[in-house]
């Protein structure tokens, strides 16, 4: 399928609001545009051909390295608009050029250009200057060695005037204005779109907080969040941090992912496990967000894609290579690059993921279970206290994860009194579960494996 017509049905399939697509690259424009600027080049008998020998010829041998006879580039102005520039540098000779390395029809195309230009010199609407080489080229020019001729061998080539011809063309500029504009509007749309659903997930860390608030005696869904969220990072939807698919995922793998783990909370019926009538619509205001931000990186996608073809087109049709040219010219902090989805799922996991702490971030290093009872020791790591009573029985001295020589000084006062409260809060299945288990073990060290545990506590 051509991508014309692709792009325009992936603009109409995706579903994007209307003043999305008002803003999306217009294709068909710059190809209509692209044409002209073809039929203008050919018009100045700048064939493909031509251009790329004019623009791949070099002057050998030079003392400095070889320079291209025609250069083609994008200038930023001051108002940041970019104006295209095609230059030719050629040695004439009574309106001839002389350049040995130049084609037939490169050579036709510069007697025509000249022709032309001193035909109407004095009309400044032509826009075909002549300047004499020592003043923009410069030195570099100035200071090539003498080249051989095929027009007159007998004439030292200092004599010959080297000129820089700057070649009149008005569609490319028009092109690179539009293109240019339109990156600019991509741009912010999507930093419009970034400050909206910053704005959103900020509201939905407040909901969340609310139904996933830990409570003693009301209802809480606090446990269904937390598996929710664990599938949630699991299924890494839009950014991956496994070291073989490291970095931002194209929005093909990241719908596959959303439906993964909208079917897995689905499959394991937590949705109707849910106690609070409001976990239900937090749940559907997360998958709303996540669909958002889908859909916003589907229009990046297919906006850079457009950008990346008609760009590929243009130096394919013409052979100005400029597409390199114009994404390091071009200022295009959201649109061109990938950070916006790396930014909003970071947002995501601080604002919303993080309000329901998980237990992988409180176990402790040695018995891989919850810290409980948590004892900090002077270099800050957390054991639990049972790792730590057996380390001093063995007389381990240092501290597993720094080697810092703490273990043995660690007493009661090294028990982490609010980390205490925070995991008995939100953690009261888990450190009951290992409070039992340590009485178990203690009450084996004590009487052998012969122990029955009763539910009075021991510790
Ligand atoms: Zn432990
Ligand atoms: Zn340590």
């Amino acid at each position: 399928m051509k991508f014309a017509h692709e792009f325009k049905e992936a603009l109409q399939r995706g579903g994007f609001p209307e003043h999305w697509v008002e803003s999306a690259v217009p294709y068909g424009q710059l190809k209509k545009l692209l044409k002209k600027v073809q039929q203008e080049l050919s018009d100045l008998g700048l064939d493909r051909e031509t251009m790329r020998q004019l623009l791949t010829a070099h002057r050998t041998p030079s003392a400095v390295g070889p320079i291209a006879m025609a250069k083609y580039h994008l200038d930023p102005n001051d108002s940041r608009l970019l104006r295209p520039r095609l230059t030719v540098y050629v040695h004439l000779k009574d309106g001839v050029a002389v350049d040995a390395s130049l084609s037939p029809a490169s050579r036709d195309f510069v007697k025509e250009l000249v022709s032309k230009a001193s035909l109407t010199q004095d009309d400044p609407s032509t826009g075909t200057k002549f300047v004499e080489h020592d003043d923009i080229v410069g030195n570099e020019l100035a200071r090539l060695p003498a080249l051989s001729t095929a027009a007159d061998p007998s004439l030292p080539i200092r004599e010959q005037p080297l000129q820089r011809i700057e070649v009149p063309l008005v569609f490319d500029g028009e092109f690179f204005q539009i293109l240019q504009n339109d990156v600019a509007s991509l741009d912010a749309l999507q930093r419009e779109q970034q400050e909206s659903m910053e704005a959103e997930i900020l509201d939905l860390g407040q909901e969340v907080s609310e139904v996933a608030r830990p409570s003693k005696f009301s209802k809480s869904d606090l446990s269904r969040w937390r598996e929710i969220f664990e599938l949630y990072v699991d299924a890494r939807i839009f950014f991956s941090t496994q070291e073989l698919d490291h970095g931002a995922r194209t929005s093909d793998v990241a719908v596959k992912q959303l439906v993964w783990f909208q079917s897995e909370v689905q499959r394991r019926g937590l949705l109707s496990k849910f106690k609070l009538p409001a976990s239900k619509s937090t749940y559907q205001h997360f998958l709303a967000l996540n669909a958002t931000l889908l859909r916003s990186l589907e229009f990046q996608e297919i906006n850079k894609r457009a950008v990346a073809k008609i760009l590929k087109k243009f130096d394919k049709r013409t052979s100005l290579g400029v597409s390199k040219d114009f994404r390091s010219v071009v200022r295009s902090d959201s649109f061109m690059s990938d950070t916006i989805a790396k930014n909003i799922c970071a947002r995501m996991v601080t604002e919303v993921v993080s309000v329901v702490p998980k237990i992988d971030d409180y176990l402790c290093p040695i018995c891989f279970s919850i810290a409980w009872l948590p004892v900090r020791l002077v270099c800050h790591h957390v054991f639990c206290i049972r790792c730590i009573i057996k380390m001093q029985r063995e007389r381990k001295r240092f501290c597993p994860l720094c080697r810092a020589n703490v273990v043995m000084e660690a007493d009661i006062t090294n028990l982490d009194e609010n980390l205490i409260k925070f995991l008995e809060r939100w953690f009261r299945k888990e450190t009951k579960e290992k409070q039992k288990a340590n009485e178990i073990e203690r009450g084996k060290e004590l009487f052998g494996d012969s122990y029955q545990h009763t539910s009075c506590s021991m510790m």
